[in-house]
């Protein structure tokens, strides 16, 4: 790839803006120096640096970037707006068996590069639940994730002893955040203010899946291996004292979304096609342009989001006719790596299904009344307490 004459890779180039003339993206200004675009300038930096490159650029919300001296160039209220994430709360427990927290010993190499055998070979987190806080939802908010060791404080805090952590992932999130600018230096970090569980019954939710985790633990025979309970701790166990613990110990799951995401002028900042509303040959295409989180893990969306703009790109340049067998393979490759059901309805769907000509309807409608009515002896009204169908439309 790298021995193509079209193409340049610039390592080491922190890219300070997008250039801009008579409405229409150029190239951009790096750390390096400048790289002009004969037809498009794409950006994918990500939920928090492409908003602030926008932003840097003249594209955002015009008193803001007023109040860092920056020239507004389309007036976007949308744009760093929206953040979503997936909250995720950690329990931890003394084990008396193995467990992966010595995995780093040198000891652990050589059976794994010989054999591919041995602890090196775990992905850590090998045991997943998709659960419903709430029977009536169509789909579940949770994934409780299982992992042998310790894993604290985004994995810095160490106990040095043997442990296992259950996280709870709110997949199902309602509260938005923003990323904002701390400066027109593009050599400072955004502002990133994630707002979690500020949505009414985000917090109860939150109560339930905690509730749900010790249940688990509390089952043989993972009950005979658990110990002393870390975190929390068995001393916190009242509404109030796991409320005030969340608040103060919530962490997420590295998904920030939904910055720059697909919506129409007034809701969005790019368009079904991830073109920029207001400036020509300009598109954004990474996790930011989300209309809204979904409820998984988001490096396959992102794949998803990528593949279709290269897609869209060549049709726009004239090579429509390749683009059917380009997609197909893609989505062979991403359905290898993550069989989850977005390559699978890549697959399947046509492309005006996943990405609509024109977005329509609110895109910050509660979740709550695409809810299911209940039968009326409460139960759930699919696969049961642990069942994970997803029905269409909720994704
Ligand atoms: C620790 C961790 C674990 C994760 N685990 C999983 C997982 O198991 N499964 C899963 O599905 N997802 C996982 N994710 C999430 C997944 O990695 C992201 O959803 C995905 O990478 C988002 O892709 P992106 O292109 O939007 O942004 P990124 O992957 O963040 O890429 C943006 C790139 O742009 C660069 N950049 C930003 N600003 C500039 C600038 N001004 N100039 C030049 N470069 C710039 C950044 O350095 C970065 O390299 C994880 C994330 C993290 C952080």
């Amino acid at each position: 790839m790298r021995k193509r004459e079209n193409l340049t890779v610039e390592t080491e180039a922190h890219v300070r803006r997008i250039l801009i003339e008579n409405g229409r993206a150029i190239g951009v200004e790096h750390s390096k120096g400048t790289a002009r675009a004969a037809r498009e300038v794409i950006v994918a930096a990500g939920a928090y640096g492409s908003p602030q490159l926008l932003m840097l650029s003249g594209i955002g919300p015009a008193e803001h970037l007023g109040a860092h001296g920056i020239e507004v160039l389309v007036e976007n209220p949308n744009v760093g707006q929206h953040l979503q994430e997936h909250p995720m709360a950690f329990l931890n427990w003394r084990v008396s068996g193995d467990t992966l927290d010595d995995a780093a010993e040198p000891k652990y190499l050589l059976p794994w590069l010989l054999r591919g055998r041995g602890k090196l070979s775990s992905n850590i987190a090998e045991g997943v639940v998709h659960w419903r806080s709430d029977p009536s939802l169509p789909a579940p908010d949770f994934q409780i994730v299982q992992a042998p060791v310790y894993f604290w404080e985004h994995g810095f805090r160490k106990t040095g002893a043997p442990a296992l952590t259950i996280g709870a992932s709110y997949v199902g999130p309602e509260s938005r955040g923003a990323v904002t600018l701390r400066s027109a230096d593009p050599g400072d970090h955004p502002r990133i203010l994630n707002n979690a569980l500020t949505s009414p019954g985000e917090m109860e939710a939150m109560l339930r899946a905690l509730e749900m985790v010790r249940e688990i633990a509390s089952q043989r025979p993972l009950r005979d291996l658990l110990g002393e309970e870390l975190n929390p701790s068995a001393s916190i166990r009242t509404r109030k004292q796991l409320t005030d613990w969340l608040r103060a110990t919530c962490e997420h799951e590295y998904h920030p979304s939904c910055t720059c995401r697909i919506g129409s002028p007034g809701q969005g900042v790019v368009d079904a096609e991830l073109r920029v509303h207001g400036v020509e040959g300009l598109r954004v295409a990474d996790a930011s342009a989300q209309p809204r989180i979904v409820s998984a893990n988001t490096q396959a969306v992102t794949v998803m989001i990528a593949e279709r703009c290269s897609d869209l790109v060549l049709a726009r340049a004239g090579a429509a006719a390749c683009n059917t067998r380009r997609l197909a393979e893609a989505s062979r490759v991403s359905h290898r790596q993550s069989s989850t059901w977005l390559s699978i309805r890549v697959q399947v769907a046509p492309a005006t299904q996943i990405f609509p000509s024109e977005p329509t309807g609110n895109l910050d409608a509660p979740f709550a009344p695409q809810r299911r009515a209940l039968p009326s002896d409460g139960r759930a009204p699919s696969r049961g307490r642990f069942g994970s169908a997803i029905p269409p439309g909720r994704h």
